[in-house]
């Protein structure tokens, strides 16, 4: 039933965005998904093994821009299809490059995995807004879990994105090569631990929780040294 006087775009253009989050490879990587309501545009976070099917039908159409957090196997093994076979615009950080440009890090994945190295489009930095649609995209750079790892934070939906450097109750590893703790500990508090206490926090694996939660209830990275 259309009630009258109500003009149906009106209502699609102030629906709320929506995250999407999709699980995909044998980590359980999460995948996240949000389309503009302006444009036909999607910003996806991360491409982990098996998301490249498991979204393409969804995303088809759509002006993509796919953020690649860091440059570990798991998080960025199928962007080369998006990039390719999607015209996706691949952001990710300079640091990372190594990571993303050699195929050496196959090694590391089980056997089997589709693994592509990738040419981001865009390098990123600190601080840099990107505008997809009407999504307004903050680069916060905070590494430690690997020197170019990122945090991608949406301030209208009150959310960041992390990838491997804070989970549920835990943060990220730092004993691969080009791990280290205390940039990974300086990252949390002086750039994810400043952000508003309400902001939900999207992990690259597990689920989601708050920045104020993890200053109270993190084990290993509390807000302040000894505060538990
Ligand atoms: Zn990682
Ligand atoms: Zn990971």
């Amino acid at each position: 039933m259309i009630l009258p006087g109500i003009n149906l775009i009106s209502i699609r253009h102030f629906s709320m965005l929506s995250i999407h989050a999709h699980t995909f490879g044998p980590y359980a990587n999460c995948v996240y998904v949000m389309y503009s309501n302006v444009k036909k545009v999607a910003v996806v976070i991360d491409a982990a093994s098996g998301s490249f099917d498991g979204l393409k039908k969804c995303l088809a159409g759509h002006d993509i821009h796919l953020f690649l957090t860091h440059g570990h196997w798991d998080h960025m093994c199928e962007a080369a299809k998006f990039q390719r076979e999607l015209k996706a615009v691949v952001y990710a950080h300079k640091a990372d490059q190594d990571w993303f440009a050699t195929a050496e890090q196959r090694k590391y994945a089980p056997p089997g995995i589709s693994f592509e190295t990738i040419s981001p489009n865009i390098w990123v930095e600190h601080g840099q807004v990107i505008q997809c649609g009407d999504l307004s995209i903050k680069v916060l750079y905070t590494p430690g879990h690997t020197p170019g790892q990122i945090a991608l934070y949406m301030e209208s939906l009150g959310s960041v994105f992390v990838g491997d450097t804070l989970f549920y109750r835990t943060v990220g590893r730092t004993d691969l090569p080009g791990g280290n703790f205390d940039q990974l500990k300086n990252s949390i508090r002086r750039i994810l631990y400043i952000l508003p206490p309400h902001t939900a926090v999207y992990p690259g694996h597990g689920e989601k929780t708050r920045i104020d939660a993890e200053q109270k209830h993190n084990p290993i990275v509390p807000l302040r040294e000894n505060s538990l």
